[in-house]
């Protein structure tokens, strides 16, 4: 046989999805993928159920249903400060997974460098390479998961396409403040470079953390490119319904490398999610609120176990160094040491080396994610206990 695609070389399967299946085979406690182990909210999935009634089971519109797009218009208006015109700035997509592949693919061309801050979520790595742009890294430094202006800037140069970046951060629990995102805006207009944020944690905030757009900042009218999706702030993240707002310009782009792609998300799941935006207010804070909980319960005991863990500003995921457990168990690697936890305890984590381009970085590290019920997560306690 020929070669296949010499990227497909490059980079394995997603090491979260992967733990989801070893946690299946040994009916683990999945704090490894993040999505919730509850129901999306009824009226959410009785507005799909309605839509597929009411016969909308052929092919939206393949930038998204009208309904939607407005929908999303208005939210975006009045949570994120984002002006944009539902007709020529929104791109509805198969999930924030799509969204940000398809930003990429419209934006990158052979020899351009896009910047992403490390710790990252696992897919910017196979979405760079897909596109065909050169990463470079900036690093986030622990507890605060700040990065160093200097390095940021000296990251800038010519071939700059693009910052990736996702506030609230998975997988450090980071919430970029609005100084932070002032600099790397400052950054992209001084370059002529986008921001592309992908805010799909943006209602999932603890300790009066405010949620900021880089594409509301001043000057990032062209520039900013915002990347979201309905998974986690409505609990429906087998839905695959995302979307990605951009300039005109760049909309047109997006919308064509989409179209071809996918041609669409599901049209009635479309219609739900534009039900969901119109959700009240109290819907997040108590979204908010409950994932607070969660997040006490994780971060407690895992304090008690001696993790030394770092208590997230936001979205829902504590990654953590291990090194006296690797120690004690004989581990060599963040890889041996998940397959090691889920057998003593039960437990599945995500190796912290899958969101370093420098594995090394992550070898001692695993993630937790902690939405799931308090149930759930007593039971993942009552395992982790177990290594005392
Ligand atoms: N964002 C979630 C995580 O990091 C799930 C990602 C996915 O599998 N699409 O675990």
């Amino acid at each position: 046989m020929k070669p296949l695609n010499k990227h497909t070389y490059a980079f394995s399967e997603s090491v979260i999805r992967n733990m989801t299946r070893i946690c299946l085979q040994h009916q683990g406690i999945n704090l490894s993928q993040g999505f919730p182990d509850w129901d999306t909210p009824e009226e959410v999935k009785e507005a799909a159920v309605k839509a597929l009634r009411d016969g909308y089971n052929q092919y939206a519109i393949t930038w998204g249903t009208p309904n939607l797009r407005r929908a999303l218009a208005q939210r975006l208006g009045a949570y994120n400060h984002i002006a944009c015109d539902p007709e020529t700035q929104i791109t509805v997509t198969c999930g924030a997974t799509e969204g940000m592949i398809a930003a990429l693919k419209a934006l990158i061309n052979p020899g351009d460098e896009i910047i992403i801050f490390e710790p990252f979520y696992e897919n910017y790595g196979p979405d760079s390479l897909l596109s065909g742009a050169t990463p470079r890294y900036v690093t986030l430094y622990p507890p605060h998961w700040r990065f160093d202006p200097d390095e940021l800037a000296a990251a800038f140069n010519p071939k700059t396409k693009a910052v990736v970046m996702n506030t609230p951060n998975n997988p450090t629990g980071k919430v970029f403040s609005l100084e932070e995102i002032e600099q790397i805006t400052a950054l992209c207009q001084k370059w002529d470079a986008f921001c592309v944020c992908d805010e799909i944690y943006e209602y999932i905030l603890y300790d009066g953390a405010a949620h900021v757009s880089p594409a509301s900042l001043p000057g990032m009218e062209k520039l900013g490119i915002t990347v979201n999706s309905m998974s986690k702030t409505y609990s429906a993240t087998g839905w695959r319904v995302g979307w990605v707002i951009a300039a005109p310009e760049v909309t047109a782009a997006v919308r064509k490398v989409h179209d071809f792609l996918t041609v669409g998300a599901a049209h009635p799941l479309q219609e739900a999610c534009a039900a969901a935006l119109k959700l009240p207010e109290s819907y997040y804070a108590a979204l908010a609120g409950r994932y607070a909980a969660c997040r006490k319960q994780l971060f407690d005991v895992l304090q008690e176990m001696g993790f030394n863990p770092n208590l997230p500003k936001g979205a829902y995921y504590i990654i953590t160094e291990v090194p006296h457990l690797m120690e004690k168990y004989g581990c060599r690697d963040d890889f041996e040491f998940a397959i090691k936890l889920i057998e003593l305890t039960g437990v599945a984590s995500v190796p912290g080396s899958s969101f370093y381009s420098r594995p090394e970085l992550g070898r001692k590290q695993v993630r937790f994610c902690f939405c799931k019920k308090t149930e759930t997560l007593a039971a993942a306690a009552a395992g982790l206990r177990r290594l005392k």
